[in-house]
């Protein structure tokens, strides 16, 4: 539950607090050192921040003043002190969700282990919110809330089964919430003291545990017995969730089939595209393999060519060939056959000499 204090002043608030987290060392150290229960006890302990930090808790420390609120979270220990006069309003608040809910669970377990009323009527408010939204809720929060449902319910039917009485529908506009002996809230069952000599008389409405030690104090058992809702109310609710709570885990399933559908169909759609990928790939290599191999062909055509046109060069370049080159174009110059043989030979000389250099 959260709170939330307003103050109006005319003098400022100190206030000290202690996160959910830290909240049982803390009670584990009170109780141990002065044997009091920091839950049970509430109101009659005022702890201090050297305390706190002697025995390694977290404690926060600020004033408040006038005008400002104060919000604090779910679970959160906290004490108050004014340093004057000072009027507070306070507001306790509880959300509609599941880390809320469990909180208050939570604390009710602990105010049962140590016979601690609890102000709030946690299972009235658990029936009424699945009766009302139980569609609306998140999955988590509702799962929380309907196995605590069955559970306060089964509890409530065991003690009625104890009791061994005729229950009665309650009249309209019923006004018990709170048992008169053990002041915890009435859930399905209530019994009211019907002795006209009571001795309790403006306080005689209990739970159904109660109703046995009254018996002994007022020495009579005129008990009547009530209940706020009619069995088949219950026994529907509890039907109607249970079916919801089926519909609800079928959906899930379908849901994470899909998802694992979905999932696999993107696998498959992976693997097809690194085969397409293969197969292009594979084309890929083909032409260039192909390209490759028409390169190295003209290549070859090339170095053959080469070859061809270098021997003739070279055929051509032969002495007597040379020679007969020289004479055919000297007669075609007019020159002397003589001289023309004469320089032809120097010229070749002059040739081998370099070449062999
Ligand atoms: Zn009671
Ligand atoms: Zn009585």
């Amino acid at each position: 539950m959260f709170i939330i204090k307003y103050i109006k002043g005319p003098d400022d608030c100190e206030w000290y607090t202690i996160d959910n987290t830290h909240v049982q060392k803390f009670r584990k150290v009170v109780k141990k050192i002065f044997d009091l229960d920091i839950h049970k006890d509430e109101g009659l302990w005022f702890s201090n921040v050297d305390f706190c930090l002697e025995n390694e808790i977290p404690v926060k420390k600020f004033v408040q003043k006038p005008g400002d609120i104060v919000y604090t979270n779910s679970g959160t220990l906290h004490w108050v002190r004014s340093k004057g006069i000072a009027v507070n309003s306070s507001w306790n608040v509880a959300l509609k969700n599941v880390e809320v809910f469990q909180e208050m669970y939570r604390k009710l377990e602990i105010n049962k282990t140590i016979a601690f009323p609890t102000i709030v009527p946690i299972r009235l408010l658990t029936l009424e919110l699945l009766k009302k939204e139980y569609q609306k809720l998140q999955n988590d929060f509702f799962d929380l809330c309907y196995e605590k449902l069955k559970f306060f319910v089964q509890e409530e039917e065991d003690e009625k089964k104890k009791a061994k009485m005729k229950f009665i529908r309650e009249p309209e506009n019923s006004s018990v919430f709170f048992c008169d002996g053990c002041h915890e809230e009435i859930f399905l069952y209530w019994v009211h003291c019907e002795n006209p000599n009571c001795l309790n008389k403006f306080n005689c409405y209990f739970c159904v545990k109660c109703c046995k030690s009254h018996e002994r104090v007022c020495n009579s058992s005129q008990f009547q017995g009530y209940k706020k809702y009619d069995d088949f109310e219950i026994q529907d609710l509890i039907f109607e969730l249970e079916e919801f709570k089926e519909n609800q885990r079928k959906l899930t399933e379908k849901k994470e089939n899909k998802m694992v559908d979905k999932k696999e169909n993107k696998v498959i759609e992976k693997k097809k595209s690194k085969e397409i990928n293969k197969k292009e790939l594979k084309i890929l290599e083909k032409k260039e393999n192909k390209v490759i191999e028409k390169i190295e062909n003209k290549k070859q055509n090339d170095e053959e060519k080469y070859k061809i046109k270098k021997k003739q060069i070279d055929t051509d370049m032969e002495p007597n060939n040379l020679m007969e080159h020289m004479i055919a174009v000297s007669k075609i110059l007019h020159v002397k056959k003589d001289e023309t043989k004469m320089e032809t030979e120097n010229i070749l000389s002059a040739l081998i000499s370099s070449t062999n250099k």
